[in-house]
């Protein structure tokens, strides 16, 4: 599906009016990405739900909820978030293994779909909040199918010794305690293996488990009707195709193949990863006698990707500069050594004011950012076609001071 080339007036226009550094998403790829999934997905009726903590701008959810798009949710808060951008309740699925009573009893009010729950501590507190709202909590259970995702060990979720899910082999004792307990009904399983998966592999194998066990549970008299496929599907931080919605979709079809499960999947990064950039200014170029550093506006704290995964982000300049191209680290102003964008990337000679783009940070980016060093949260900016607007205005500094109180005992 290409990369996001911003319209030049457009990228003029916001970096004079918003400044930099900036997150900029195009509403035309996360539109034709989730078409695509959509597609691809139609003839096993599997219901999309994005998972809301890869990019949690209100505009972003808001764009996927008016395609169809269902949500899944790790917090109360994101939870909020979802239903406040019209998610329908009924399209929200909550995961997590640290859900509070407080959460649970928000998502029993708003009368979401389903609880993935993450361990028999949770189920039965799951089950008291419902009994004392005096409803019942459909659940799946997330479980643990020991499998390697093959991906960065910071987000592979589904070996044994992770902290997500329970076991699958503990899957029949929890669906007999469930149906020992009011309160709850448990009706499915769910997997979730990891993130930025680039082989399908990993995912048949998870898959077939999932089924057996379903099938199983089937054959135990239990009422088991969705199977969630959890997310994870990788994109190309190189700018290839990554894998293919249609290989992943036939893939799904020869795993349930004659079986007659609801299935549903929860895509995050692959919908909105490559359809953002963020954009980020030369302060300085300093060339040591080891190291040539090029010290941008943006920094860690605003895309931590590369120093907490050690993942790659293209950068390109944005006006290409022909004289001197040389190995660089592309590094932000924080007092960290780990603050770096990029390292020993080839770029031309750079100087003060030019702007560099860092691509395919649609996900993971802005959502993890902090205020590290006292750095207000940077803009977010949502273009389609000639249109565009400001979906996160800056933060000032003044607003990072007004959110503390000084005691007058000071
Ligand atoms: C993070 C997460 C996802 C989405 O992962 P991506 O790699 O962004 O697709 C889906 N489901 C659960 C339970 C998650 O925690």
């Amino acid at each position: 599906m290409g990369n996001f080339e911003v319209p030049a007036a457009t990228l003029a226009a916001i970096t004079e009016r918003v400044g930099t550094p900036v997150y900029v998403y195009s509403a035309d790829m996360i539109r034709a990405r989730y078409r695509a999934l959509a597609d691809a997905l139609a003839p096993l009726r599997a219901g999309i739900h994005y998972a809301v903590k890869a990019n949690g701008n209100q505009a972003v959810i808001t764009l996927l909820a008016k395609l169809g798009c269902g949500a899944d949710v790790v917090s109360g808060g994101e939870l909020a978030r979802a239903l406040a951008a019209g998610v329908p309740a009924d399209r929200i699925v909550f995961a997590g293994v640290g859900k509070t009573r407080d959460e649970m009893a928000a998502a029993l009010d708003a009368g979401i779909h389903i609880f993935n729950v993450e361990s028999e501590a949770e189920l039965e507190a799951l089950a008291e909040v419902a009994r004392a709202k005096g409803v019942v909590a459909r659940l799946g259970l997330r479980v643990n199918p020991d499998v390697d995702a093959r991906t960065h060990a910071k987000i592979t979720t589904g070996k044994a010794e992770n902290k997500f899910g329970v076991a699958i082999e503990r899957a029949p004792a929890f669906f007999a305690r469930a149906q020992a307990l009011d309160g709850v009904r448990a009706i499915g399983l769910s997997v979730h293996i990891g993130s930025q998966l680039m082989e399908l592999a990993p995912y048949r194998e998870a898959y077939v488990r999932l089924r057996s066990m379903g099938e199983h549970l089937r054959a135990e008299g239990y009422e088991l009707r969705l199977l969630d496929l959890g997310g994870g599907l990788g994109i190309d931080y190189d700018g290839g195709d990554g894998p293919r919605p249609a290989d992943y979709a036939a893939m799904v079809a020869e795993v349930m193949m004659g079986a007659d499960f609801e299935l549903a999947v929860e895509p995050g990064r692959w919908l909105v990863g490559t359809a953002g950039v963020l954009l980020t200014r030369v302060i300085y170029e300093k060339r040591g006698a080891a190291k040539r550093h090029v010290i941008v506006d943006a920094a860690m704290n605003d895309l931590i990707r590369p120093t907490l995964y050690e993942a790659h982000h293209r950068i390109e300049p944005v006006a290409p500069g022909a004289a001197d191209p040389l190995p660089a680290d592309v590094v932000g102003p924080v007092c960290e050594t780990g603050d770096y964008l990029a390292r020993d990337r080839v770029l031309p000679a750079m100087a003060s004011g030019d702007l560099l783009l860092i691509r395919d940070a649609g996900a993971y980016g802005a959502v993890m950012a902090s205020t590290y060093n006292a750095r207000p949260l940077v803009a977010e900016v949502l273009v389609d076609g000639d249109r565009w607007a400001e979906v996160r205005p800056r933060q000032t500094v003044e607003d990072l001071i007004a959110l503390d109180r000084v005691p007058d005992w000071i």
